[in-house]
């Protein structure tokens, strides 16, 4: 049988209107702290604070100014603090032991450095011991790659450099192969996770995490935040199936990602673990250098506006700028590029012809099947908007990942639930008083949405609702609704 022919997709020009179903999180540094409400208004629905960068001082005046704009435009923005993890640097090197050739054999040393020509100081504890012949030692971000040699009876580990580069004091060291003792959380990532409890945050990103063990601890330090394990080993790949079920979302982090790894695997690593994140039920982010140009430029590359949509495509939750939105020229346009290229790629015939994901049998419970059937009675009406009711925020996680074409405006009177639903695909999050009775939910809702130009009146909605109201994990109602009808339900 003949496969149909692609055809040329221009029914974005047709329905761009709307909001985008990606969320976009951004970076918060110097460079946007100022025009936070600027970015929420342009399409950020989470602030990142990254931890390796900035004092306790300068993430506690971001978060105040978060939550200050968050109230003036009464919307939830969630808040992710990303600890630095076990980063290794490379100890002193002086200007000239720092240019390596191919072919060279240079030493590698457990010290802080500065050490003579040939020697490369590593500062980390244990190292030599740990090193084995074929281990690769990857510096400066990928520059230089040295394969560690068979030891000698001389001081250090012995080594060949592969690629040649330019290496300097404190670049990033990358060990792919090597094992090293368990360390995430890092005394400094405890200390950081203290931070984000005090500052009550929402989301946290776990760096370098290798297994799920980590995710535990960390769990244990910040136990009403979201987990995110930020995927950047090839360790955390190779544990893929524990990490997931030990946390509540993922970060592509494509930059660490990209240096353990070879560049060309990146975009179908990136692919696996979208898919198997939305399968297991864990929200996505797709991080590092997509907007990268914009730091400088006021537009995109064509090759950035292409990554951006093909990670939609892929099936991420949100997309993430980092230095374009912290420290850029130009973070509010990066903001609004993203926020164009959500809109075009999801109006396209290519996002609605996604496959979906199945009903998971091991999550055979109400809240998943009312979730299942409001998607698919949407989408077989082409209804726009499902409105779901939620305590915990669990039915629109679930509601999320059948990724409905409609929008999922998720009501809730509970902030910890709004703030956590922040990151999730398709998903609105909207503050609403908790009321005694369904009849009442249905009502207060329809007048509520009305009023804020969120439906209009004769628009078919979906409602999903729990009874008795206010109750966790009761959601077990699916009421199909023209808005302007009366509510009566007895
Ligand atoms: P980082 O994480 O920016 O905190 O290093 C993201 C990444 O590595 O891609
Ligand atoms: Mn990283």
């Amino acid at each position: 049988m003949e496969t149909p022919s692609p055809r040329l997709d221009l029914t974005r020009r047709f329905c761009q209107l709307g909001r985008a179903h990606a969320r976009i999180v951004a970076t918060i540094g110097p460079g946007s702290e100022g025009i936070l409400r600027e970015l929420v208004e342009a399409g950020m629905s989470v602030a990142r604070l990254n931890f390796s960068h900035g004092t306790a001082e300068d993430h506690r005046r971001r978060v105040e100014k978060i939550r200050a704009v968050s109230e003036e435009l009464s919307t939830p923005i969630g808040i992710l603090a990303d600890l630095p993890g076990p980063k290794l640097r490379l100890g002193t090197i002086p200007e000239e032991a720092s240019e390596l050739h191919e072919g060279d054999r240079v030493r590698l040393m457990e010290s802080p450095g500065p050490l003579p020509p040939g020697r490369i100081p590593l500062p980390v504890e244990g190292i030599e011991a740990r090193l084995e012949p074929g281990h690769r030692v990857i510096l400066a971000d990928g520059a230089v790659e040295l394969l560690v040699m068979d030891p000698d009876n001389s001081e250090g580990i012995p080594a060949e450099v592969r690629r040649g580069g330019v290496v300097g004091t404190r670049k990033g060291i990358h060990l792919p192969d090597t094992d090293l003792e368990q360390t995430v959380p890092t005394a400094e990532d405890v200390e950081g996770l203290a931070l984000a409890r005090e500052l009550d945050v929402d989301f946290i990103g776990v760096s370098f995490v290798g297994e799920a063990s980590e995710l535990e601890k960390v769990r244990a330090l910040a136990p009403d935040a979201l987990l995110v394990a930020k995927i950047e080993r090839a360790l955390a790949l190779t544990n893929i199936e524990e990490i997931l079920a030990a946390t509540d979302g993922i970060m592509v982090a494509r930059g660490d990602l990209g240096v353990e790894m070879e560049l060309e695997e990146i975009p179908t690593i990136q692919k696996s673990l979208l898919q198997l994140a939305l399968r297991a039920g864990c929200f996505t982010i797709t991080a590092t250098e997509m907007l990268e140009s914009m730091v400088t430029s006021s537009r995109p590359t064509r090759a950035e506006v292409t990554d951006v949509a093909n990670a939609i495509l892929d099936g991420t939750d949100a997309v993430m700028l980092s230095a374009e939105t912290a420290v850029g020229d130009h973070p509010q346009a990066a903001v609004e590029a993203m926020d164009r290229i959500a809109r075009a790629v999801e109006a396209s015939q290519y996002y609605q012809d996604l496959p979906k994901v199945g009903f998971r049998a091991s999550e055979s419970t109400f809240s998943n099947a009312a979730a299942l059937a409001a998607a698919q009675a949407a989408d077989a009406l082409g209804i726009a908007k499902i409105i779901c009711f939620t305590k915990t925020g669990n039915t629109v996680r679930l509601l999320s990942r059948y990724r409905p074409h409609a929008e999922i405006v998720a009501l809730s009177p509970d902030p910890r639930t709004l703030t956590h639903m922040t990151i999730l695909a398709h998903v609105r999050p909207v503050r609403c008083p908790q009321l005694p009775t369904l009849e009442d939910m249905l009502e207060g809702a329809s007048r509520d949405l009305l009023a804020r130009g969120i439906v209009q009146t004769g628009e078919q909605v979906v409602f999903v609702a729990g009874v008795p109201p206010g109750v966790a994990s009761s959601t077990n109602v699916l009421k199909l609704h023209c808005i302007g009808d009366p509510i009566k339900l007895a």
